[in-house]
């Protein structure tokens, strides 16, 4: 993850991963899985089928894998039905950072072929002692093949001495730290696992007696599959032909165990979709909370009934969170009102930029417009997500003022972003970082945005927005720089990978 690049001002998360056992039309139902996920990954994707070959007596592996949407990738429905052959399969969708983006190598999943037999990959996450391994495996002669932190996996995995895969697997799992939510293809086995602090979610399900894994449960909708549970933190996830047979999944667990938890709060605040549940909490309920609890934070109230407040989100990520801030509002008789202020387009194509132009505004104006209509001479409150480097936001409130309200007031559903994320999500660099350039200044920030008033949700009503009830915790590292994994001190280099 260590080159960072918001193209569109919000942080990224590297992947989506999804896998399935057992289904005639494996290919088929991985393809509708990322389809689902798509929002984690819009770079590339691919999949991976294995593939008994009566004839020549032996497994193969299927492989597909390109640049673009899912729907790129696989719009000729040969690829899935004639090309991607197998009971079982996975897949994974991949955000890449700058420079990265043309590595085609780095696509997932990952394939080698060695004494054991076929082995695939698709992992969501960031391997924060990576580059320590990498250089120790490249002086004892391994060869990469990408500049990807996920490729050590196999390589570890290649060169343990026990005889047994899932043995393999295991110990190459021994050796990493940081986040890793992982499917792994055998020939004859289908692998889920997460790391010990469970940074990225990853639950199991089944649909036609097949078994599914995926980094969402929005994934599990699109295929009429059962959600059974999350795979643990620490948890290595086994499904085989026996497991088919019996229904009993088989589990081991990583040596190497966190004490804690650290899910990784900020999937609740902007990444996972609403309609997903995750660390086995519906995300549309964190986030109308989210937005419950932002309401109380320097409310706008009208002062008179000529004195129009409407509030707007930043659609579509902030929809639900304001939906919660509408709620609160009004039981508190407020008297406020939810306008659709701001209209997305869901066909945003390339840029024609001249020099003199200012990229960011271009960019922002192919993506939004405003409904001049319903902001003119009213009090405008904009909910939003979160804010990173700050340069999206502010194109927004200018695109907003354009429009003629009498007031901007600007309010965001996490605490000020400080600090970057070494574990899967791709913020920026701290000096990137709006609420570092301005020393956690927030008056300062909010001249910077131009908006006459700038609220976040503080960390702690952030995290009373997803209580648990059996005391896990989650990572906030990126608000308080309280990091739960050590950073490798190469990792916060700027060397492309991912
Ligand atoms: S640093 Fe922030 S984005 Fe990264 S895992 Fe922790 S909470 Fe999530």
């Amino acid at each position: 993850m260590k080159e960072f690049a918001h193209k569109e001002g919000k942080p990224r998360c590297h992947c989506g991963v999804f896998g399935v056992f057992g289904h005639p039309e494996a290919s088929v139902i991985c393809y509708y899985g990322l389809q689902a996920l798509q929002h984690r990954g819009q770079e590339a994707a691919g999949i991976v089928t294995s593939e008994w070959l009566e004839d020549k007596n032996k497994w193969r592996f299927n492989i597909q894998k390109g640049v673009g949407l899912v729907s790129d990738v696989f719009k000729d429905e040969k690829i899935l039905r004639e090309v991607l052959k197998g009971n079982s399969a996975i897949g994974h969708n991949r955000y890449s950072t700058t420079g990265s983006a043309d590595n085609k190598s780095n696509i997932q999943p990952f394939v080698v072929n060695y004494k054991s037999g076929n082995l695939a990959l698709g992992h969501n996450g960031n391997l924060t002692n990576y580059r320590s391994l990498r250089h120790k495996l490249q002086n004892e002669g391994t060869i990469f093949q990408s500049t990807s932190d996920s490729e050590i996996l196999l390589h570890l995995a290649a060169r343990s001495k026990h005889e047994d895969q899932i043995l393999q697997i295991k110990e190459a799992l021994d050796y990493v730290d940081g986040a890793y939510s992982i499917v792994m293809l055998t020939d004859e086995s289908l692998i889920a696992a997460r790391d010990s602090h469970g940074f990225r979610p990853l639950a199991l399900g089944k649909v036609d007696g097949a078994y599914v894994v995926a980094s969402e449960t929005c994934a599990f909708d699109i295929i009429g599959a059962e959600y059974i549970r999350d795979i643990a933190p620490g948890e290595i996830v086994v499904i085989d032909r026996d497991v088919i047979a019996t229904g009993e999944v088989k589990s081991l667990w990583i040596s190497k165990r966190s004490p804690q938890v650290h899910h990784c709060i900020f999937e609740f605040v902007y990444f996972s979709r609403p309609d997903s549940k995750i660390f086995g909490i519906n995300v549309d309920r964190v986030r109308r909370k989210l937005g419950k609890l932002l309401a109380d934070i320097d409310p706008v109230i009208p002062q008179s009934p000529e004195d129009k407040v409407v509030i707007i989100s930043v659609p579509d990520s902030s929809n639900t969170c304001t939906l919660g801030y509408v709620t609160e509002s009004n039981k508190k008789g407020r008297n406020i009102r939810l306008e659709l202020g701001l209209i997305r387009s869901h066909y945003v194509g390339r840029t024609f930029i001249q020099p003199q132009e200012n990229h960011r505004e271009i960019k922002v104006k192919m993506k939004y417009n405003t409904v001049k209509g319903v902001l003119n001479g009213r009090k405008v409150v904009i909910v939003d997500d979160s804010i990173v480097r700050g340069t999206t936001s502010k194109q927004l409130v200018k695109l907003i003022k354009e429009a003629g309200p009498k007031e901007v007031h600007f309010r965001v559903s996490c605490p000020p972003i400080k600090f970057p994320c070494y574990y899967g999500m791709d913020f920026p660099s701290s000096e990137e970082l709006i609420a570092n350039r301005f020393n956690g200044d927030i008056d300062a920030v909010r001249k910077e945005l131009g908006v006459d008033s700038l609220s976040y949700l503080p960390i702690e009503k952030l995290l009373a927005s997803a209580p648990t009830d059996d005391g896990r915790n989650y990572c906030t590292a990126c608000f308080d720089g309280n990091y739960p994994v050590a950073i490798d001190p190469e990792a916060s280099k700027n060397e492309n990978d991912q």
